[in-house]
């Protein structure tokens, strides 16, 4: 049985990173979407947040769960007995930096492969950091993530 990984802030959870957990869920057996919680930006959902929204949008799979970790990506990896690490590649400018990632998590764990999904055309654009701009300035972004979160980043900019 393959485990995979998908770590990230996921701060909040967009299409994106749903596209992604959707296509991964059917590559390998079981897929643990890991939020990150010792990010060194300061994310505008709590960590619990986080992932209660993500809990709620992956009901629908039998093989997906969502847990909150902190530390190394390698050793979340290990504690899950998982083998993969699952990443999206969006642009050329994710690419530096998701490519050095791996390497480095190569080193440390070489029993553990990242593999990557290039993101869908559809959502190629799209990152949790203009969501929140756009709505900071209370633009519409019911075409980036699920209502439910909408109606969470809402209440974030609501005074
Ligand atoms: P991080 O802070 O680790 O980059 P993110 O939540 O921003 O966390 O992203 C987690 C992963 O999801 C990264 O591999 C990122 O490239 C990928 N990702 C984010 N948005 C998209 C998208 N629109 N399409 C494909 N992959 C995406």
């Amino acid at each position: 049985m393959t485990t995979g990984i998908y770590p990230g802030s996921f701060d909040p959870v967009t299409y994106g990173h749903l596209d992604i957990i959707d296509r991964a869920s059917k590559v390998v057996d079981k897929l643990i979407v890991g939020v990150l919680t010792n990010s060194t930006k300061s994310p505008l959902f709590s960590m619990e947040e986080r992932v209660r929204m993500i809990q709620d949008l992956i009901r629908k799979y039998g093989n997906v769960e969502v847990r909150a970790f902190s530390g190394l990506t390698v050793d979340f990896a290990h504690e899950n007995g998982a083998t993969v690490i699952v990443r999206g590649l969006r642009a050329v400018t994710d690419f530096e930096y998701e490519l050095q990632l791996s390497q480095t998590n190569k080193v440390m764990a070489p029993d553990i492969d990242t593999i990557f999904f290039t993101t869908n055309l559809q959502y190629s654009y799209l990152s949790s950091s203009t969501v929140k701009e756009i709505a900071s300035y209370h633009g519409d972004i019911h075409m980036f993530v699920p209502e439910e979160v909408e109606k969470r980043i809402r209440e974030k900019f609501t005074p």
